[in-house]
């Protein structure tokens, strides 16, 4: 069985406390390696590195680092098909899935190759008499970036790309459950020409996240994962004095009015419920049609679609639409959650508790499941699913569907869809959703632009990626210059003699 490893100083290190956990395939349940799971002198001597690291890095001119990127940008690139099999070897999504994991990572490299025209500070031509004010952006030092199992490319991409741009070096703890593709990437940019140190990929648990928040050099923290322990490392780390953005968990509602093209809002609902298992951040888990017409239409259209899915492993190729989820455990929940949604009431109009697989019984796989006439009292309706479980929610209006949405604890996406302008301008105007979709389900902005929840799927300042990252990591020096009038109002020339 493979051993994983930590990258630190541009070499990969084995683990030395001991601890490991199993890094299983999903589609069959084996166990195909062995993660360690840091300690925390491994940490602090990891973060220790980093810092003399950074700071031949930070003084690097901007062009140099971007080129950097520029070189990761093709390697990624030459090597797709690779990265893209790692992704779903160990979270389980389809190949064309995990490509276009890589991919949304990939995009915001392309943007930090720019990255030097976002770093330019500001200037104030005489500010006062004499005066004049400019302010620089310079990197914070050490970064860490602690991401979760669902894309296992993107999200740390999505970290590293601007943070190490910006001239940091950073800590990457990616989930335990999918570390391989970061440790790939962290080759891919020492080839790139980023020197050894300033990316240390550490490897762990809560253990070594709870050293990350308690260590004195790591300034800032960018977190992915899900609501408490977002809402757990901003409160940890935002009392150590660090800088941290923490982005948690969703519950995505897509609004469908009564002149919307059902076939259309159909084909994206079960798009982006089903995809990946469901396991997606930005997933449609609620379908909310306005009036009882557009409800049964919907449904009608929906069971045929959602039972043809094809549900199976990355290695049967283009015949699979989505693959197993991530652990037996997250099956377990997810089947829980279905039961419960049938005993407290809803509709279970497709069922798929009992999907089994000819020749991968072991595997974590759960068929495609629709809930009707779901009330938000259910907890199913509550609960962050994050399986392939689709709920709708039946409502008399436009208002009373927008309620809803509002009401909802999060607010990472949403979307609507209509054949009306009006009321889709109204919607994205008053929503308090941090990313919205019109007639378009996964509203996942692109990568010149940002990403980022409202409510408790955020904890912190700023989104990620773009502009707004550019800001999280980098703090802003000012300076007030004045430089008192001297040669130009005529020189003193004579060889003066002593007053
Ligand atoms: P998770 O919260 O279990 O784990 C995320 C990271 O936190 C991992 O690196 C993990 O090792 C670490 N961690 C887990 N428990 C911890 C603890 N008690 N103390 C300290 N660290 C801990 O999340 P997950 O299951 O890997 O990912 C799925 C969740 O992520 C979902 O809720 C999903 O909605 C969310 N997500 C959010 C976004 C976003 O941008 N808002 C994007 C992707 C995923």
């Amino acid at each position: 069985m493979q051993e994983l490893t930590h990258w630190i100083d541009g070499k990969h290190v084995k683990g030395t406390s001991g601890r490991f956990t199993d890094v299983y395939n999903p589609a069959t349940g084996e166990v195909q390696a062995k993660v360690p799971l840091a300690t925390v002198e491994e940490l602090n001597a990891a973060v220790a590195r980093a810092a003399e690291a950074q700071v031949a890095w930070g003084d690097t001119n901007p062009q140099r680092r971007a080129r950097v990127m520029m070189k990761f940008g093709a390697l990624i690139n030459e090597h797709m098909d690779e990265l893209a099999e790692l992704v779903s070897r160990e979270h389980g999504k389809t190949l064309p899935d995990g490509r276009g994991d890589v991919q949304r990572g990939l995009e915001v490299v392309e943007v930090c190759m720019g990255g030097p025209s976002l770093l330019k500070g500001e200037y104030t031509d005489a500010g006062g008499p004499g005066i004049d004010l400019y302010s620089m952006r310079q990197p914070l030092g050490v970064v860490a970036g602690i991401t979760p199992f669902n894309f296992p490319a993107m999200i740390p991409l999505w970290k590293l790309a601007p943070a190490l741009t910006c001239g940091n070096a950073m800590i990457l703890k990616p989930s335990e459950r999918c570390p391989s593709t970061s440790l790939r990437l962290a080759e891919l940019l020492k080839e790139a020409g980023l020197p050894d140190g300033v990316l240390q990929v550490v490897n762990g648990d809560k253990e070594v996240v709870d050293a990350i928040l308690d260590n004195e050099t790591v300034a800032g923290v960018g977190f992915v994962g899900s609501t408490p322990i977002a809402q757990y490392i901003y409160g940890r780390a935002a009392t150590n004095g660090k800088r941290a953005q923490c982005f948690g968990g969703a519950k995505n509602h897509m609004i469908i009015m009564p002149d919307a093209d059902m076939d259309k809002a159909a084909d994206a609902l079960v798009g982006a419920g089903f995809g990946a298992a469901g396991e997606r951040c930005m997933a449609i888990s609620v379908a909310v049609p306005v009036g009882k017409e557009t409800a049964d239409t919907l449904v009608e259209k929906l069971m045929p679609r959602i039972e043809k899915l094809k549900v199976g492993p990355y290695t049967a190729g283009d015949d699979v639409d989505y693959g197993p989820v991530i652990t037996q455990a997250a099956k377990d929940r997810i089947l829980g959650l279905i039961d419960s949604g049938v005993a407290q009431g809803a509709d279970l109009v497709v069922d798929g508790r009992d999907f089994t697989l000819q020749g991968y019984e072991n595997g974590y796989f759960v068929g495609p499941s629709m809930f009707d006439n779901v009330t938000p009292d259910m907890d199913i309706y509550k609960e962050e699913i994050f399986g392939p479980v689709l709920s709708q929610v039946r409502t008399d209006s436009y208002e009373e569907a927008l309620k809803l949405t509002m009401d909802n604890p999060y607010g990472n996406g949403t979307a609507i869809f209509t054949a009306d302008g009006d009321t889709a301008r109204d919607f994205a105007h008053r929503v308090n959703v941090g990313m919205v979709g019109i007639n378009f389900p996964i509203p996942v902005p692109l990568s010149y632009h940002t990403f980022g929840g409202w409510k408790k799927s955020a904890f912190g300042d700023l989104n990620q990626y773009g502009p707004d990252a550019f800001r999280f990591y980098t703090k802003t020096k000012t300076v007030t210059a004045r430089w008192f009038s001297g040669i130009k109002e005529g020189g003193e020339f004579n060889f003066k003699a002593m007053e």
